[in-house]
């Protein structure tokens, strides 16, 4: 079976790839399961080193990784830049992980007492069409560092970085069968990785429904699972802030990647006594952002990934506040817009689109009652002069990572993941390591 792969700022054919059967699916598992034989075995110092040349690998072919993004996803060429950098990075960081996966020496009676961290065996990746890249990358680097083979499976919009990955692993020395990518549809490789007994974690992201069921798919082999879902997260903007920056910077933290971002700060909380004031200010930032074509480096925001998408963006806007402007077609094109006030349902709902609800509220206690108003709770931003008030707000919202004064949600360094129907588990950071491996403890008597 073939699939046409579209370049959603021109709607042409980029290229046609064949996607996997379920017998296809199965090959590739039964490949990962016997490299997990030896792959486990390399020595930690061999492994490390394999993964930083798959980072030297990524990071000399970073230009053409993302000019391919910028082709299948439209991503302007700025993000798709710091995308393929982005996976450079999270190998290297990884690459350190093999030589100190430290187990504990525990106190006991009558013996000695030490825990193992283990591979868990062949780990499947399932990533959805938005960040086609990094997404990818925060589930196979710690998979491959902690000594699991992987098996990934693009979102099928958009599976033309993560072929060449695959590439790029097998030219840099990882042995055949430790990273298999294998194109196809959700509903057929997807599914295959829930249900086939070999695999023994599912690492998904994409949306909160189908989320839910491959938690209960893996719930029939007690599978392990991290998922990262949809978010509707808040950018709580306090009458004291800097309004001038907060207003400039507040379009980045919704419509960057034209809004289809787990990200997305798609409600605007303002300080009732500021709030005309920052809508004053909002209206040239958004009516400026520069919407267009995304092999352009001056553009900041670039098409939908599909004509299905845009058709459900539109669907929530009516009587916008003001738009920003966007390019006819073809193309999937739709202006930044601000919706004040906004609906109920576009105010509950996940847009995944460039479209952002402006708030008013009365007081610390209102934001936060109003922020924590939602099932999601990935991530979030505040803006305000005071420190105290930052941190107060800040451990008070339901949701996995926040930034103060600034828009900032994901750094390779530190745990990425939500609160809430968000999702399970954390990635990224020196934690995610626990999340592929079984700890094993081992009690060995001294007694005569
Ligand atoms: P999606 O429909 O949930 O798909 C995500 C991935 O799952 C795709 O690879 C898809 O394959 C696959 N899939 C679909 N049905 C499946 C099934 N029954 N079993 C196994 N796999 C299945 O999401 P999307 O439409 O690609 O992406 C948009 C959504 O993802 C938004 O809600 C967004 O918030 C969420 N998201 C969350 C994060 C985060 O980190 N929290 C990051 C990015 C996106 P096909 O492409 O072949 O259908
Ligand atoms: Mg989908």
């Amino acid at each position: 079976m073939t699939y046409d792969v579209i370049n959603p700022a021109t709607e042409k054919v980029v290229r046609t790839i064949s996607l996997a059967s379920e017998q296809e699916a199965d090959e590739a598992i039964a490949r990962a399961s016997k490299a997990f034989e030896t792959w486990r075995n390399v020595t930690p110092a061999d492994r490390g080193r394999l993964l930083r040349r798959f980072a030297d690998a990524v990071d000399a072919e970073l230009e053409n990784l993302a000019a391919l993004e910028v082709e299948n996803a439209g991503h302007t060429i700025g993000n798709a830049r710091w995308e393929a950098g982005n996976v450079r990075d999270v190998l290297s960081y990884y690459s350190a992980a093999p030589e100190r996966l430290f187990g504990k020496q525990i106190p006991v009676a009558g013996g000695i007492d030490v825990t193992f961290q283990e591979p868990l065996g062949v780990v499947g990746v399932i990533v959805p069409w938005n960040f086609p890249m990094p997404i990818a990358g925060w589930g196979f680097a710690p998979a491959l560092a902690a000594g699991n083979t992987v098996v990934l499976k693009p979102a099928e919009l958009t599976p033309l970085t993560a072929i060449r990955l695959g590439e790029l692993a097998l030219e840099a020395g990882l042995p055949p069968g430790v990273f298999e990518v294998v194109p196809g549809k959700g509903s057929v490789v997807g599914q295959r990785f829930v249900t086939h007994p070999a695999v023994r974690k599912v690492v998904f992201t994409g949306s909160t429904a189908v989320g839910k069921q491959i938690m209960a798919g893996c719930a029939d082999q007690v599978k392990r699972v991290t998922l990262e879902l949809g978010g509707k997260s808040a950018n709580i903007v306090f009458a004291d802030a800097d309004l001038q920056k907060a207003a400039a910077q507040a379009p980045y933290g919704v419509f960057d990647n034209a809004g289809q971002d787990c990200c997305a700060r798609s409600r605007i909380l303002v300080e009732r006594s500021a709030y005309d004031r920052f809508l004053e200010l909002l209206e040239p930032a958004v009516k400026g952002f520069k919407v267009g074509d995304p092999s352009d480096p001056s553009t900041e925001m670039g098409p939908l990934i599909s004509a299905a998408q845009l058709e459900r963006v539109a669907s929530y806007v009516e009587n916008p506040a003001f738009q920003g402007t966007a390019p006819t077609g073809p193309g999937f094109w739709f202006p930044p817009t601000v919706l004040a006030p906004a609906s109920e349902r576009a105010v509950r709902e996940e847009i995944f689109g460039p479209v952002v609800a402006v708030i008013p509220f009365d007081d610390e206690a209102d934001a936060l009652r109003i922020a924590n108003d939602s099932e999601y709770g990935l991530s979030g931003s505040i803006w305000t002069r005071d420190v105290g008030r930052a941190l107060r707000v800040g451990r008070g919202v339901e949701a996995g990572n926040l930034s103060v004064n600034s828009n900032s949600s994901v750094r390779y360094s530190t745990p990425f993941g939500g609160y809430k129907q968000s999702g399970l588990g954390r990635e990224l950071g020196p934690d995610a390591l626990d999340a592929f491996t079984e700890t094993k403890n081992i009690f060995i008597s001294t007694e005569d």
